[in-house]
């Protein structure tokens, strides 16, 4: 796993935990050399889109200080995450979490190699963002017309304009989008969500420029039945490399989702560290998915990231420690507890 800085005192011990259980978190180039991952249908290397400085604290219910903000998202750009979504231009009296987002976005530091996307609702949240520094935007769709127009408080339809306006915009300035879809798997105003509204979404959104679509489980009711058939849906209109999934774990269902979407070839999936954040329209839900819990499937399964665990792990007990919460992150409870790591 190459060198631990000094600093990281809990990864140490976590090292010495590895090097007796070498199966169960080693990088796949060092523990399996001979190990060909495709023989197993699986993509070879899987990109981890990192959502927790926006997916997880927007749904945390204490205004999170802004230079807490920056420091965990500068831990995380040491950690090897390719992309880090970092904030979200919308209207601070919607969303009052994430008013700091220009702070936020000037404080941070850069990685080379690393995209910082941020979230834009419209034209006007586009261009604060491009003020602010942003290289890359997202756009945020639903495939259900309810939480489209409680979450977003506009039709589909509606969206879909604001949308076309900020993509023709970034297109002009050489800025990528991402888009996502939430609702992907079902709605909490509507229930079940037919896999074919999703994929019209999804090639809308596609179709106008969006470079990848994020099919997002909102509420994390999603299970791999459900997503095997909302991917069959969607890949009929959009090529598989530009799909990514988003799975909550609320019914605790989101590593099966993510290895069944993996099956299927999707090889982005986005994750929060800590598994951070929560969903406002589901009791008891634990938010999205921890990174620390995909990364040590994907180990497992001798696919790459390019992710030290180790270092996600402390980025996860930096932010849990300054929200004092308890890591929604299953590997990290467990490595935190085991007496190995104090
Ligand atoms: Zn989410």
């Amino acid at each position: 796993m190459g060198t631990v800085p000094s600093a990281l005192k809990h990864c140490l011990s976590y090292q010495h935990l590895l090097k007796e259980q070498l199966w169960i978190a080693e990088p796949p180039a060092a523990a399996h050399p001979a190990q060909e991952p495709q023989a197993s249908g699986l993509p070879e290397y899987i990109k981890i889109v990192e959502v927790g400085p926006r997916d997880g604290l927007q749904n945390e219910k204490v205004i999170v200080p802004t230079d807490i903000k920056i420091e965990l998202i500068n831990q995380l750009s040491k950690t090897g995450l390719p992309a880090i979504e970092v904030t979200s231009f919308v209207s601070s009296k919607w969303v009052p979490q994430m008013a700091d987002h220009k702070e936020v976005m000037r404080g941070i530091e850069r990685h080379p190699g690393v995209q910082y996307p941020v979230l834009t609702p419209n034209l006007q949240g586009f261009h604060s963002a491009i003020a602010a520094g942003a290289t890359e935007v997202s756009v945020f769709g639903a495939a259900s017309e309810s939480f489209s127009k409680m979450n977003i408080n506009c039709s589909i339809e509606e969206s879909i304009e604001r949308f076309e306006e900020v993509t023709k915009s970034a297109r002009n300035m050489n800025i990528p989008v991402r888009g996502y879809v939430s609702c992907a798997l079902g709605c909490p105003y509507e229930g079940n969500v037919v896999p074919d509204k999703v994929a019209e979404v999804s090639k809308r959104l596609y179709s106008m420029g969006c470079y990848e679509i994020s099919l997002g489980d909102t509420i994390g009711v999603g299970t791999p039945g459900s997503m095997k058939k909302m991917l069959e849906a969607v890949m009929k209109e959009i090529p598989l490399s530009a799909l990514a999934v988003h799975c909550h774990d609320t019914y605790g269902q989101a590593l099966a989702n993510i290895l069944t979407a993996m099956q299927m070839g999707v090889a982005v999936v986005d994750s929060s560290v800590a598994g951070l954040g929560g969903c406002p329209y589901a009791k008891g839900a634990t938010g999205n998915v921890a990174t620390e819990d995909v990364i040590y499937m994907l180990n497992g399964l001798g696919i790459n990231t390019g992710v030290n665990l180790c270092a996600v792990m402390e980025a996860g007990n930096f932010i849990c420690t300054a929200l004092n919460k308890k890591t929604n992150s299953k590997v990290a409870q467990a490595s935190f507890s085991t007496g190995t790591i104090n």
